[in-house]
């Protein structure tokens, strides 16, 4: 009988990946990361609606960083295991030059990497983005949208579960503390991105303005668990400005650390460029619209969505859509 090729590449239950790991240090690590998702996937039942559950989780061992997706027909999350490694690798990179023991204590950095990654495809699928898609189409800004979704449902959830789980009561340091963990990553995947136009990719906003709109949903979070949008709170205002002092200084440390000066800082470069929202003004409007699309079908069972008698229509660009209770299925 021929053995597993332990170096194959395949995907495994998260428990079963762990058993198949010999090195007891590394063993470790991944269990330290990978015990944070059930209890996020919990606060993410708690929050938003999941009708269809939660997706499964896999990790797929031997793997790139690239092939962590999700795969919403067979409703899984997989993580490549090589994603782990590079969130690990930031961390100790960042321990170079600055201390991050919090919230999480060691590894907080890669902790909120793979939670990070792991809200984020858990949301295109919570929030039905395929079905959105098949309804609004795939053009560049729905599909920036949908990325704007994910990315901002992911940092709001991350955020809760911190304030869940220190309950300090006091929001802008839990706010600052997550930030100062996603900082590491979402900086490391600017350095290594293919993406280099402040367009962003025909499928991707640029990773510069993905922090910029993590910097912004983050100040609009506040304790009575209701967002706050349009930035009418001025304490939004006031934690913008201090969470965006705060990325200039870690952005100034990263640098340093690698060797660069401030002047070749692209997330400085692309504040000064989009000061006028120039790179996401059309993302938020693009947002604005179909985010009622998305909030309605994420109420609604699949069977109830996937037909062609719930396609929402923009009409003089007004939006419609049939009754929630027209007669589909019958
Ligand atoms: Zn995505």
């Amino acid at each position: 009988m021929l053995l597993p090729d332990p170096d194959a590449r395949r995907p495994m239950e998260p428990a079963d990946f762990l058993k198949c790991i010999d090195d007891d240090e590394r063993r470790d690590r991944y269990s330290a990361v990978l015990e944070r998702l059930d209890p996020l996937a919990g606060v993410i039942r708690e929050r938003f609606f999941a009708v269809d559950g939660i997706p499964d989780l896999r990790i797929i061992k031997n793997a790139p960083k690239g092939d962590t997706e999700l795969r919403d027909i067979v409703g899984a999350v997989f993580i490549a295991d090589g994603l782990l490694d590079w969130f690990f690798e930031i961390d100790e990179f960042t321990r170079g030059f600055i201390d991050i023991q919090y919230p999480f204590g060691k590894w907080s950095v890669a902790k909120i990497g793979a939670m990070w990654a792991y809200a984020h495809e858990v949301f295109h699928f919570v929030r039905r983005h395929a079905l959105v898609e098949k309804h609004f189409g795939k053009s560049r800004d729905v599909r920036h949208a949908l990325e704007f979704d994910a990315d901002m449902c992911a940092v709001a959830v991350i955020y809760r579960f911190v304030q869940f789980k220190e309950n300090t009561g006091d929001e802008l340091q839990l706010k600052m503390a997550v930030l100062k963990s996603l900082f590491f990553i979402v900086r490391a995947e600017i350095d290594q991105s293919s993406i280099k136009e402040y367009e962003g990719s025909p499928t991707h906003p640029h990773t510069a303005a993905r922090l910029w709109d993590l910097v912004c949903k983050l100040s609009m979070l506040h304790d009575t668990g209701r967002t706050n949008p349009d930035f009418v709170n001025p304490i939004s205002i006031q934690h913008s400005l201090v969470m965006l002092d705060m990325v200039k200084d870690l952005e100034r440390k990263y640098l340093m650390a690698k060797n660069r000066d401030f002047e070749s800082s692209v997330i400085g470069d692309f504040l000064c460029q989009n000061s006028e929202l120039k790179f996401t003004r059309s993302r938020h409007e693009q947002w604005d619209e179909i985010s009622r699309l998305i909030d309605y079908f994420s109420t609604l069972p699949r069977e109830d969505v996937d037909n062609d008698k719930s396609i929402g229509f923009i009409v003089n660009g007004l939006f419609s859509m049939p009754s929630k209770h027209s007669d589909a299925g019958v």
